[in-house]
């Protein structure tokens, strides 16, 4: 049976919301990490509802016709547009996290390989990294920052799941990688989500970069001499 029609008008996204996305787009894109249309952006509208970007449209040159408003459930509110199969994944952070405003998705290759590399362990610990203090609540580079790696897969349910089985573990999330596909990562604005997306693109890098070095060595020492 249908559900009583909703009357209400559609909660309109604020010019700054719009300029944030937009902001956040042309950053990220011009950075190569939203490449070939992949990526998306939201931020919270109200308890209810958030902005997300639609599928398909270049991140880098985004304006408020790439932006639709969906319900908590992923579902679409005052647009014929579809919203991308990902915001289910966008709306689950806003049901799990009140407090979160914004929640940034992309696509980089360090993200990418990483995710790849650290699929088997099933997540990527971070140790003694300063900038492990980005993160919100993370006081001193000693603190243990653990970064899961989700099995990718085309159906959102079992992403779904797996971040709550992670969350109903009572382990805390601050983002995680999808294997060889990206990452997802948010914050309570978005100022606080770029700081947390930049921060595990770094960080990340720098782990990648130490697997390289150790390589690197490993083949110098066997060398014939
Ligand atoms: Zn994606």
């Amino acid at each position: 049976m249908e559900c009583a029609i909703d009357i209400r008008p559609p909660p309109s996204v604020s010019e700054q919301q719009t300029r944030e996305i937009a902001e956040a787009g042309r950053t990220f894109g011009a950075l190569g990490w939203t490449p070939a249309t992949s990526s998306n952006f939201s931020v919270r509208v109200d308890e209810q509802h958030a902005a997300i970007t639609i599928s398909g449209r270049d991140k880098g040159n985004l304006s408020v016709e790439d932006i639709m408003v969906v319900d908590l459930q992923g579902r679409p509110v005052g647009t014929d547009s579809q919203p991308s199969a990902e915001t289910a994944l966008h709306v689950q952070i806003y049901r799990r996290f009140p407090g979160a405003g914004a929640v940034l998705h992309t696509h980089s290759r360090n993200q990418t390989v990483a995710s790849r590399r650290f699929a088997a362990a099933g997540m990527i610990r971070f140790e003694g990294w300063e900038l492990q203090k980005a993160i919100a609540g993370h006081k001193t580079h000693k603190s243990v920052l653990d970064l899961p790696v989700f099995a990718n897969s085309q159906d959102m349910t079992d992403l779904e799941q797996a971040v709550d089985d992670w969350l109903d573990a009572g382990r805390p999330l601050y983002g995680y990688l999808i294997d060889g596909h990206g990452i997802y990562t948010w914050g309570a604005d978005i100022a606080e989500a770029r700081r947390h997306l930049e921060a595990f693109e770094f960080l990340l890098g720098c782990e990648l970069d130490l697997l390289r070095l150790a390589s690197a060595n490993l083949a110098e020492a066997s060398r014939p001499t």
